[in-house]
């Protein structure tokens, strides 16, 4: 059987391990992001052998198609339309797939996680942003130029709060990781992470005002989506859904922002973890070049 050599390149680090079709993976490492991102992939691929393929994930807008970086953050030192995937399999002589780091985490669902089972989902990411991404039909929804499910800038509050993107009222602003841990320490300054908060709940009725609030704020742009698509299930990623007590409160507020006929879509929390991207690579190698190979 095939394995894949699975990089999940990340602002702070590079992960890497090598991923069986079934989800094992074995060899896991973890070094910082290098300025030189292709060149840290090739040092990192040079600890590991038998391999068929590579998958890689990122942050920023990926080209998946033509396997290029077209944009990434500053942290992130990739060039514009850096042709990475065509650079590592070059030079390391087998295929190579790369896709950003949401598209990625919905594959590894798909394959490994919350998403077994169902062809159609969309999957959403809370952290310092929102990302999100469409299933359908078994496989990613890309749009005409891979930018679809980007609800992050969807707008919530028309006139609302300024955001990074240079509009106001994104989804972001109001519904990331970021914006309940904002809303949690104006309460007490030591909730100041999804762990302090869950951990806090049951005792303070400022702070549960502060979460039901913020999920409101989640269902709002839930709402959009599930409108949208009417889709059988939702998946809820990042890491602030690994403590589900979060999954539970957006999925007991939602049917306060839906019409009723919608009333039966799955809310569930990503299943994947911190392993989202490594599993969402290497699925979405599997799919693309490692099945006849296996
Ligand atoms: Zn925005």
């Amino acid at each position: 059987m095939m394995k894949i050599l699975a990089i999940d390149v990340g602002g702070t680090a590079i992960k890497s391990a090598l991923a069986a079709p079934d989800g094992t993976l074995t060899g896991l490492r973890e070094c910082p992001t290098p300025p030189d991102i292709a060149r840290g992939i090739l040092q990192v691929a040079a600890g590991y052998r038998d391999y068929g393929a590579v998958g890689i994930s990122t942050a920023g807008i990926v080209d998946h198609k033509q396997g290029t970086i077209v944009f990434s953050s500053a942290a992130l030192g990739y060039r514009e339309n850096q042709p990475l995937s065509a650079q590592i399999s070059a030079a390391l002589g087998v295929p190579a797939v790369v896709e950003n780091d949401v598209n990625c985490a919905a594959v590894g669902e798909a394959h490994f996680g919350a998403g077994r089972g169902c062809g159609d989902f969309f999957c959403l990411t809370y952290g310092t942003s929102i990302g999100g991404a469409l299933y359908l039909n078994g496989r990613l929804y890309r749009g005409s130029r891979n930018m679809a499910g980007e609800v992050g800038h969807m707008a919530t509050h028309a006139f609302g709060r300024p955001c990074s993107c240079g509009r106001r009222g994104c989804y972001s602003e109001y519904a990331s990781a970021t914006a309940l841990v904002e809303r949690a320490m104006a309460v007490d300054p030591r909730y100041c992470d999804g762990r302090a908060i869950a951990a806090g709940l049951a005792e303070d009725g400022a702070l549960r005002q502060a979460v039901d609030d913020w999920a409101d704020e989640v269902c709002v742009g839930l709402a959009a989506v599930i409108h949208l698509f009417d889709p059988p299930r939702v998946i809820l990623g990042g890491g602030i859904m690994n403590d589900r007590i979060f999954v539970d409160r957006i999925r007991q507020k939602l049917p306060g922002h839906i019409l009723p006929a919608y009333d039966a879509v799955e809310i569930r929390g990503a299943e994947t973890g911190n392993r989202a991207g490594l599993l969402g690579a290497a699925a979405l190698a599997l799919e693309e070049v490692g099945r006849d190979a296996v």
